[in-house]
C-alpha cells in the first residue's frame, strides 16, 4: 500500500558562493510530498504512522536549511530526507517491507526536484538496504 505525506513549510537557506539571488539568505515555502509504498503491519494496521514522517518535514519548519543541510539546494533537501526516511526504517520496528520511497521538494510552486528509490528487503541486521532503482528527475 501506498502512504502519501503532502506538508508545506517555509525555512530559510543561502547557498555560499552562487552567483545569483540564491546566493544572499531568503526564504521559501516549501512543498514536500512523500510516499511510501510498503506492507502494512497487521499489529499497526498501518504501512508508517504519519506522524513520523510529519514530524521529519515539520523539524525544518521556520529554520535555516543550512544549519542541517552543508548546500542546502532543493537536491540536497531531497537527499537529506530520503536519508532520514531510511533511517527512521532502520530504526522502527514497526515498519514492516518498504517497497519504495519518493521524496518530491518544491522550491516553488513551478519547480520541483524528486527523487524515488525503490529497494528489496535488504539486510535488517547490518541495515543496507541494496537499492536496485535510484531515478532522479
Ligand atoms: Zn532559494
Amino acid at each position: 500500500m501506498k502512504v502519501r505525506v503532502e506538508r508545506k513549510i517555509d525555512a530559510a537557506h543561502f547557498l555560499p558562493d552562487y552567483s545569483g539571488p540564491c546566493g544572499r539568505m531568503h526564504g521559501h515555502s516549501w512543498k514536500i510530498i512523500v510516499e511510501i509504498e510498503g506492507s502494512v503491519n497487521p499489529e499497526t494496521g498501518m504501512v508508517i504512522d504519519f506522524r513520523d514522517v510529519k514530524r521529519i518535514i515539520d523539524e525544518l519548519d521556520h529554520q535555516l536549511l543550512n544549519d542541517f543541510i552543508e548546500y542546502p539546494t532543493a537536491e540536497n533537501l531531497v537527499r537529506y530526507l530520503l536519508d532520514k526516511l531510511l533511517d527512521l526504517r532502520i530504526h522502527n520496528p514497526k515498519i514492516q517491507e518498504i517497497k519504495g520511497i519518493l521524496v518530491r521538494v518544491y522550491e516553488s510552486e513551478d519547480c520541483y526536484v524528486e527523487e524515488s528509490l525503490e529497494m528489496h528487503g535488504g539486510c535488517d541486521e547490518c541495515g543496507v538496504y541494496p537499492l536496485i532503482h535510484s531515478a532522479t528527475k
